[in-house]
């Protein structure tokens, strides 16, 4: 094995993990491996596969989610003078019949295919023909349904050990032990040897801060990308944001270009031509920082990511820690900030959870949840330590002196205690059709919150302002959290016997109900408070509207409706004043601060006239 990984691959010795695994399968034993990105996982089934080819034991099969993933390691492994290919869809009829042709020779040392490909019964056929000397499988977490990455195809690849007497390798960077243990059951492995590598990211510097609105989040990952130097369009290094949502990502990127920096923003859902070229952008250094979802991820290998901010949370460390390890590949210092806000978990569990009744899949998600919820408010442990724990249900590894645990310089907004909002319970049947009752007694349409309140019996202004204490259910639930009563409303929408209208500010009805316009002699409650709005008020709105279609910002970036009415109770008359306004930091000071202070002195000046 030494020699081929001298001859062919041109390293004198192997690294840690990678020697275990090959012994391993060199003694005809399963193997589970579960090596951090950049240790060298492909190796450990490259070397043996040249091996026994070289011995006339037959091809080693690797599978393999991603046809990007496959081209680079057959482009690799030729240029080394390896006889290996791949079989998939983005190739033609012919190249895919000339690579079965060499195969079925046995002319082939590895043969990538895809998972979706290893579950055809045509292909388990033709493997069934030619020697097989290994079965790899990479990306091996995808076959974890709680994993962030499933891929349904990977829970039939143990039919392949049907047709194939030869033992199984799986490769993963990312795996909790109760993952692994799942890849080997799937798997059918027999007595695997169980391969676990050093997870530490020494040059890695981890921190969580608690941001709760997109305003603050944003001013975050500006400073953050400021701080790695990344706003000129030259120079070395690159940051990824990472967000939850498609629209997410283009509303942080658009503010970043706003901000001065060279910045593309890259979600499944744009045309291949539009990820090709923010990809490229980003490769070439012309973008230097990317904004993302998890669609761009696996595969992804840059030496000089500086900086990797997640907007918001992911829904588990392993997600995390996936993608905040693609920075600082080339062992430079870099930074990891993961952005947490109250309202980050549930978002998650919505896009973990869906619809879904199952309790596995909730009693799953709700263990991922609350193990990023202790990690964001840890204050005791180290960060590193903790995602290391994660990963090896170990609790040995040396602290890392350098997060913001151990620098003493944890978010004083993390309270430490743990606290991931309950799911909430829904009511029973007299409760639902309670709520439908009050649905249809409705004088206008409101969003679901404000039924809520008002089925608490709530005294807020929102309440007031539509009336709703006049409805006849007002108070009927006072018994009920606010959170139930909402989640009953979903699942009432759910079950279509409610339905929900309108994008920006949904408002919920009976099916079938017609749409009330306001009319003319009730003023809508945007119009009435709108009357009661001051002149300088009002004038600072325009202004925030123009700045926000020149920055092409939402309108709430520029700043939000409470600086607008702190600013018309205080009637700041100078820089000192204005930064003593909440929401307004030096940055948005130093942008609009001069105008503001305009309006406010128009205004003044205007009074003392009349
Ligand atoms: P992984 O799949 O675990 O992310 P790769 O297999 O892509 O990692 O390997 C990462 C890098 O490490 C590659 O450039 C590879 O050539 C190099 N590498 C792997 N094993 C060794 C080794 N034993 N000695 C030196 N370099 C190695």
């Amino acid at each position: 094995m030494l020699d081929v990984l001298r001859a062919v691959f041109g390293h004198s010795g192997f690294r840690a993990g990678q020697d275990e695994a090959v012994a391993a399968v060199l003694a005809g034993r399963d193997a589970a491996v579960l090596l951090p990105t950049g240790a060298g996982k492909s190796l450990c089934y490259q070397v043996p596969a040249v091996a026994a080819f070289e011995r006339g034991r037959g091809t080693t099969i690797v599978v393999s989610p991603l046809i990007a993933l496959m081209n680079d390691q057959v482009d690799a492994l030729t240029g080394r003078g390896v006889a290996a290919a791949a079989i998939h869809s983005h190739q033609d009829e012919d190249d895919q019949r000339r690579v079965v042709a060499r195969f079925l020779a046995g002319e082939l040392a590895l043969l990538y295919i895809s998972p979706e490909r290893a579950a055809m019964a045509s292909f388990q056929r033709m493997l069934a023909r030619v020697p097989i000397a290994l079965l790899a499988i990479d990306e091996a977490h995808c076959l974890s349904q709680w994993g962030h990455d499933f891929r349904p195809e990977y829970l039939r690849l143990h039919e392949l050990r049907d047709v194939v007497d030869a033992p199984v390798i799986a490769l993963t960077a990312t795996a909790t032990p109760r993952v692994m243990d799942e890849i080997v059951s799937s798997l059918r492995m027999r007595a695997p040897a169980i391969v676990r590598g050093d997870f530490r990211r020494p040059n890695l510097r981890f921190e969580v801060r608690h941001l709760g609105s997109d305003a603050a989040r944003l001013e975050a990952v500006i400073a953050a990308c400021e701080a790695a130097g990344l706003r000129s369009r030259a120079g070395a290094g690159r940051a990824i944001v990472y967000c939850s949502t498609r629209k997410k990502t283009e509303l942080v990127a658009a503010a970043l270009k706003s901000a001065g920096f060279p910045a593309q923003h890259y979600h499944a859902g744009r045309t291949a031509l539009a990820r090709e070229r923010a990809h490229s952008a980003f490769s070439a250094g012309r973008a230097r920082v990317l904004v993302a979802t998890n669609a761009f991820g696996m595969g992804i290998d840059y030496g000089d990511v500086r900086v990797i901010v997640h907007f918001q949370s992911p829904g588990s460390l392993e997600a995390y820690y996936q993608e905040a390890g693609r920075a600082g590949r080339d062992g430079d210092p870099s930074t990891c900030v993961l952005l947490f806000g109250p309202g980050d978990l549930m978002t998650q569990r919505k896009l973990a959870i869906g619809a879904s009744t199952s309790a596995a899949v909730v009693q799953r998600t709700e263990a991922a949840l609350a193990a990023v919820d202790r990690y964001a408010r840890a204050s005791s442990r180290c960060r590193q330590v903790m995602l290391c724990a994660h990963f090896t249900g170990t609790d040995d590894h040396a602290t890392c002196a350098s997060c913001d645990v151990c620098t003493g310089a944890t978010d004083p907004m993390a309270t430490g205690a743990a606290h991931v909002p309950e799911p909430a319970e829904t009511l029973g049947a007299d409760e639902r059709q309670l709520v439908l009752d009050a649905v249809a007694a409705l004088a206008r349409p409101i969003g679901r919150v404000n039924l809520a309140l008002a089925l608490r019996g709530s005294r807020s202004k929102a309440v007031a302002e539509a009336a709703l204490m006049q409805l006849p259910q007002y108070g009927a639930l006072a018994h009920a959290s606010q959170a139930s009563i909402v989640a009953t409303i979903d699942a009432l929408i759910r079950e279509r016997r409610l339905v929900r209208r309108g994008q920006k500010y949904p408002t919920i009805a009976l099916p079938g109900a017609t749409r009330e316009r306001p009319t003319r002699d009730r003023p809508t409650r945007e119009r009435r408070r709108s009357s009661a709005r001051s002149e300088i008020a009002r004038d600072l709105e325009r202004y925030r509207r123009q700045k926000a279609r020149e920055l092409k910002w939402k309108a709430y970036m520029v700043f939000q409706t409470r600086v607008i009415a702190a600013i018309d109770a205080q009637r700041p008359a100078s820089v000192d004043a204005l930064a003593r306004i909440a929401g307004l930091g030096p940055a948005k000071i130093a942008r609009f601060g001069d105008d503001i202070l305009a309006v406010v002195r128009r205004h003044a000046t205007a009074a003392r006239l009349i």
